[in-house]
């Protein structure tokens, strides 16, 4: 089996297997990315060589106009049968699957969605669930799900991540991306720029926890990233050209998690600290900002507490062991059940299963830390500086804070402090809870901030 390198690109991946300095076999599941200008035209091709003759295509209100009708004059032209539906419910949650599954005829043999996160998330879940192949139209890049093997969805209120199948085809054509508001361009930039705190999260853990870890998708997942940052400036001039390179970024990210069985390449702190946000907002019925505004911000924030970390004199190891000793499950639970209102119950029973905050585990992690402490402070200080990416976001006119988009000082308080219990995955905030450190700093960060 061939070996992965950690200089391979997109289409080195695609469709195959490898054997990797890891121990893992890492497989590409998606078969196909068209990236390029009028490559939606292309669509009919690819769906004949699969022998798909039966569409279901699903879009949106809003994505039906701007490629779900050309999609499928392009398909009709060339003898596919095509079902359209459009979603109506908004939210994507238990109502939406339903809608799906009712309007459905039974005899479609592949499922196409157009449009972006939501839409490409509810369809992947769909189609794994009626077991048929799946393909997605972009008419944004506005985040990095396309190529991922999960889907997160509201179920009872929590946005949870089902793990499903990788879509087969992903189609990014630049004269639409081109046409796609500033704002999700800027979003797809944030998205990726998280990428820098969640590869740190999985290096930290590696060394700390002991988790498995990838050096090569690493380096291959930071490069895109690196890359994009270097382009960033015409992504403002709605280059077609650096669109698809984001375009291409945010699919290989996808890529990534899929060659690794999770999302630990592309999701971290900032995104829990986006998970936690997006949570709270349903709760209140309120419109959260696009994903990767809210993991830009994320991002933004993580870098400022990593900073006020490295700007500490010295570590106070005997008071973490101290807070570790006192830990108490169930004054835990009420915090929680404060901090998550009707999503608690989902969060608590996260935290019974992974035991992260359990005493003896919390121990063990403090005493690697003190005794590994020069070398772990190095692998923060490989991060970009929070003011590098505030210039780089508000020249995109992105949000760079959370005011911005519609966090207050107690929300961010809470956000802060309490998002890091809404996956099983050890970060930089686990990293400043098990040093005792996470409620001080914060505050810090808030009296900055507000
Ligand atoms: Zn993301
Ligand atoms: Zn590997």
């Amino acid at each position: 089996m061939e070996k992965l390198e950690s200089y391979y690109t997109l289409p080195d991946c695609l469709n195959r297997t490898f054997s990797c300095s890891c121990g893992k076999i890492h497989r590409a599941e998606l078969k196909a990315a068209v990236i390029g200008k009028n490559v939606l035209e292309k669509l009919p091709v690819w769906l004949h060589k699969n022998n798909y003759r039966k569409v279901y295509l699903v879009c949106d209100r809003v994505t039906v106009d701007i490629a779900g009708k050309k999609a499928q004059a392009y398909m009709e032209d060339a003898g596919i049968d095509v079902q359209l539906q459009v979603i109506t419910h908004a939210a994507y949650d238990e109502m939406t699957v339903g809608e799906l599954l009712i309007h459905m005829s039974r005899d479609r043999d592949v499922v196409i969605g157009v449009g972006t996160g939501s839409i490409n998330d509810m369809c992947r879940y769909f189609s794994y669930k009626c077991d048929k192949p799946y393909g997605i139209v972009a008419t944004a890049a506005p985040m990095d799900g396309f190529a991922s093997g999960i889907s997160a969805l509201t179920v009872d209120n929590l946005k949870t991540t089902f793990a499903v199948r990788a879509p087969e085809l992903i189609v990014g054509d630049t004269e639409i991306l081109k046409n796609a508001p500033c704002a999700m361009n800027s979003a797809g930039l944030g998205d990726l720029i998280g990428k820098f705190t969640c590869l740190c999260d999985w290096k930290l853990s590696h060394r700390i926890t002991g988790e498995y870890y990838c050096g090569s998708i690493t380096d291959m997942v930071s490069k895109c990233s690196k890359n994009v940052l270097d382009h960033a400036g015409r992504v403002k001039e709605r280059d077609p050209k650096v669109l698809g390179h984001i375009m291409e970024g945010l699919v290989f990210t996808g890529v990534a998690m899929s060659m690794v069985g999770n999302s630990r390449p592309a999701s971290g702190c900032e995104h829990h600290i986006s998970h936690y946000w997006e949570t709270i907002f349903e709760q209140r019925g309120d419109r959260p900002a696009p994903h990767g505004h809210q993991v830009g911000v994320g991002t933004i924030l993580i870098l400022k507490l990593t900073e006020e970390l490295l700007r500490m004199e010295r570590i106070d190891f005997e008071n973490a062991r101290k807070a570790a000793k006192l830990y108490d499950p169930e004054v835990w639970k009420k915090e929680i059940r404060r901090a998550y209102g009707p999503a608690a119950q989902g969060v608590i029973k996260i935290e019974e299963e992974a035991q992260k905050n359990e005493t003896g585990r919390r121990l063990k992690r403090i005493d690697y830390m003190e005794k590994h402490w020069k070398e772990l402070t190095e692998l923060l200080r490989e991060l970009p500086s929070s003011g590098r990416i505030i210039e780089l976001m508000t020249e995109m006119e992105a949000p760079c804070l959370p005011g911005q988009i519609g966090v207050d000082a107690d929300l961010l308080r809470d956000t802060l402090v309490y998002c890091k219990e809404i996956r099983a995955r050890y970060t930089i905030l686990q990293m400043l809870w098990d040093l005792e450190l996470l409620r001080p700093l914060t505050e810090r960060l808030v009296e900055e901030i507000f």
